[in-house]
This record gives structure tokens, sequence and C-alpha cells, in this order.
């Protein structure tokens, strides 16, 4: 594969330093004043300013012990990358700091009494879109097993707390692969911008336009679940229903800090309209729910129709590789116009928690080379590999998170949770009515009556974004 020439890039950093040895340590020498310090050590703790969209610094807990700034830098490999201020501080937001602080100084930022407002005002129409892994973290807060699969019980307590309507944000994941298995089909049919990176982590996302903006030509188009379902609320869900958009508020529920930034972002925006107003975590709904009394385990319903069936393959978005599984299920049924079998379908080499791993799997007469990694000194490694050309993966899945969404810091805490909850997912996909997003009738309407073809111009507009180089963030 063709090297990538860094020249006009390297050009805007102007304290590269060729000595850097890995990764974006070429840009990490960029933390360094004429003298030759480090200015970043002058850093107990994280300068999280009040603007952040996700993460907030509770200054008056903070201990200065110093977690935070570790954690940042060595698993995110941002912190250390520019020269921080108090005015400047470059975040993607993961929340991985948040995760390192025992002291409870670092939390995402809270939305939660927005949504109860929202609710309690006549004049909207609140509707609640719920991620993959928030039916595996919730039990957490009501007295369940880690890991435990709160479905009905959770979707009755949306409806008890005063949501107008609950929909599923696994149907968006089907609706995601949908899009990135037919764009990785063109991709690889015309042999341009290959790997294929997945997009539906707006960390991951962020990490790019920052830090390797040649390489956003490899980045999907395909919008996140997230964003895809606010964009559908807001049209689709609503033509369908007979709804004013403008009334909307639409409430993703969440694992992810993340996910507060990406609704903020403007490239997301249908014509002046954000299809998700508000983001909550699956801490928060704990919270909204014991505010409200109401007890998760004594709730029942079921999700609206619409845009409230998924398939499996939906279901283990929440999954270090499930994005990757999922896709190849449909490619494959794209390429052969078959099903694929057992094998490709649970593909064991990239399930599980090592933070890099390869699968090389084979369609039809196509052999595809395809890695998932989690956090970004993982990515990192494929991206160097990217830009000098030695990169042989045709679908590289990146998630900041450990394990995936499920371990997302919006989660109850502890990451000796998190395969539990990746078994559970896996037993939910095991269990679907189908595994295939090409299957879900829901799926099949929605291009029926809204969409027209996969990949088509309607499909454009709804549910593919564009991204920009955000280098200049480190050179501020
Ligand atoms: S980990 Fe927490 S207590 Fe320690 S420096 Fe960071 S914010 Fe402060
Ligand atoms: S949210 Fe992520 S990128 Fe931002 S300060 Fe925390 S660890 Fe660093
Ligand atoms: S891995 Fe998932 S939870 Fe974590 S930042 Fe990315 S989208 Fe959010």
């Amino acid at each position: 594969m063709t090297k990538i020439s860094r020249r006009k890039f390297i050009g805007k950093c102007v304290f590269y330093n060729a000595s850097a040895l890995l990764g974006a340590g070429w840009l990490i020498s960029c933390a360094k004043d004429s003298s030759g310090a480090t200015m970043d050590s002058e850093w107990d703790y994280l300068p999280i300013q009040n603007e952040n969209p996700a993460i907030a610094l509770w200054r008056e807990k903070c201990e200065e012990c110093g977690d935070c700034v570790e954690a940042c830098a060595e698993k995110q490999k941002v912190f250390g990358t520019y020269h921080a201020n108090a005015v400047n501080h470059v975040c993607i937001h993961c929340g991985t700091c948040i995760m390192a602080c025992e002291e409870g100084a670092l939390t995402e930022k809270y939305h939660w009494k927005d949504v109860l407002n929202a609710i309690d005002d006549p004049s909207t129409i609140v509707i609640a879109s719920i991620s993959p892994s928030v039916r595996v973290g919730i039990g957490d807060y009501f007295g369940m097993e880690p890991g435990s699969f709160v479905l009905e019980n959770m979707v009755g307590a949306c409806r008890a707390v005063g949501f107008d309507y609950v929909l599923d944000t696994n149907f968006s994941a089907d609706l995601t692969i949908m899009e990135e298995a037919g764009e990785l089909q063109k991709r690889i049919q015309e042999k341009v911008d290959i790997p294929q990176f997945t997009s539906c982590c707006p960390a991951w996302v962020k990490y790019v336009e920052i830090y390797y903006p040649l390489l956003l030509p490899y980045l999907s188009t395909a919008k996140s679940p997230v964003s895809m379902q606010g964009a559908m609320v807001k049209s689709y869900f609503a033509q369908k229903k007979g709804l004013n958009p403008r009334n909307i508020v639409h409430v993703a529920i969440t694992p992810c800090a993340a996910k507060k930034y990406e609704i903020t972002r403007d490239d997301l925006a249908m014509d002046g309209i954000q299809g998700t107003d508000i983001v909550i975590t699956t801490n928060e709904l704990a919270r909204m729910l014991k505010r409200r009394n109401v007890n998760l385990t004594a709730q029942k319903g079921n999700f609206d129709s619409c845009m409230g069936a998924a398939s499996g393959a939906g279901i283990i978005f929440g999954n270090t590789g499930g994005v990757t599984r999922a896709a190849l299920r449909t490619a494959y049924y794209n390429i052969t116009g078959a099903n694929p079998p057992a094998n490709l379908l649970d593909l064991q080499q990239v399930q599980g928690l090592n933070g890099l791993k390869e699968a090389q799997v084979t369609i039809g007469d196509t052999t595809l080379n395809v890695a998932v990694c989690y956090e970004m000194r993982n990515a990192q490694r494929l991206l160097e590999q990217v830009m000098n050309g030695t990169c042989k993966y045709h679908f590289i899945e990146v998630m900041a998170c450990k394990g995936g969404c499920v371990g997302g810091v919006g989660q109850p805490a502890g990451s000796s949770k998190i395969q539990k909850r990746i078994s559970a997912l896996n037993t939910a996909d095991m269990e679907a009515t189908t595994r295939y997003c090409h299957e879900n009738p829901e799926i099949a309407a929605i291009y029926t009556d809204f969409l027209g073809e996969v990949g088509g111009p309607e499909a454009k507009k709804y549910l593919h974004t564009v991204y920009n180089d955000k280098s200049n963030l480190l050179l501020k």
C-alpha cells in the first residue's frame, strides 16, 4: 500500500522532533518549549475547562495525584502532545481520566435534570433512544448481578419516568452496518482508501481529526448509530407518527461521555436541526429513575415500532469486535448472496480483552484482513502503518474504551464487569430472531419507504457525514 507523505502536516508542527520513536511521538514533541523542557510536566491534574461538553473537573475534590494525567497520556496518547495551559486543553472526551480518578474529582457532565425538565414540559415530545450497552449496565444500580441483560424492565422504566416514546439505538446500529458494509464493498471493488476505519466512536474520530488528518479519507463516512438515530427520529420517525420535529426532544441514553461532545458537532445537524438534543449516560439514567422513585425491576415495556427492532448484529455493537463481526456478516451476504458460516458469525479472533486483535476472512474470491483495537495507544500502531504504507488490513475497528462501549465511562464502574457485559450481549445476539441487519424488517422498511438504496442520495444525506482537520488544536 502507498506511503502517505507527512510533509504537509509536519510543516504545521513547528516543534517537530525527528527523534520521536513511537506513534504520535512526532507530535508529542509539540509539548516542549524552546529550552526543551516538557511544559506539561507542570501539571499534576488535567486542566479540564468549563467549556468541555463531556467532562467535568470538580477542582475542590482533586488531590493532584496525577493519575488522570498518566491515564490520558499513556492510554489515549493525548496529554503531553501539546502545550497545555489554563485555557488550552486538548480532549477527545473519552472519559479514561474519569475512570482513573479515585477521588470523584472527574465526572461526565450531567444532563439528566435537563431531561426531567423536558419531560415535565407539556409542549414537548420526549423520545428516548437506548444504546446496546445500557441494557447490560443499568441493572447494577438496582441490585442485579453485573452483566445482567435488562431489556423489558429498562424500557418499562423509561416509560414510567415519562418518555413519550422509547426507541432502540440498536436499530441504527443495524442501519450503520448496512451503510458501512456497502461502503467497504465499494472501496474494495474500486481499490480506493483501504483500509476502511470505523467511525462510530466520536473520541476516535476526533483523535484522527487532530493527530492524523491526512488519514481522514480512510474513516467511514457513516455517522455513528446515535447520530443516525437522531437524524431518523427527527425525519422518518416524526413523519411516520405525525410529529413536528421541532417539538421533539430526542434523548440518547448511552454508556458514553464522548457522545455529549458528538451532538455538538455542526456537521451532524440536518437543516439546522440537531438530531439528538441531550445525551445522558447509564449512570444518569439510574439517577433519574431514583429521583422519580421508579424501580426498574417493577417495570415492563417494549420498544415503539418503526425504530424499535434490531438484529443480533446491532446488539453486539457494544462489544469490542462487534462492529467488525456485524459488518462482515452483511458484507458476506452482499458479495455472495448467502449468509455466512458459523465461524464468521462469531469470529472468535476479534473477540476478548486484548487491545489489538486481527483476523483473516475469505468472502467469495476475496480475502480480507481485519483488525480490531481499543484505546488510542493501540490505534496509533495501525495509524502509523497506514502512514508508512505497511498496513495489510482492509477494515479496522477502533474504539476508545477498553472492551468497547460496554466499558464506557458512563457505565457503572468496575473493569471486572466488562467481560460479563460482553458475554451478555453475545448471548443476546445468539438468541436474536435474526443475527443479520439485512434481515431486520424495520431496516427493510426504512429503505423502502424513506432512504432508497444503501449509499444512495437520501442515505448519503441523512446517514453520512464529513470530517475536518483539527490539527490546529495542537498549536494554540
Ligand atoms: S486523578 Fe483525580 S484526584 Fe488525581 S489529579 Fe486527577 S482529578 Fe485530581
Ligand atoms: S476525556 Fe480522554 S482525552 Fe479528555 S482529558 Fe480525559 S483521558 Fe484525556
Ligand atoms: S468506545 Fe463507545 S463508549 Fe467509549 S468513547 Fe467510544 S463510543 Fe463512547
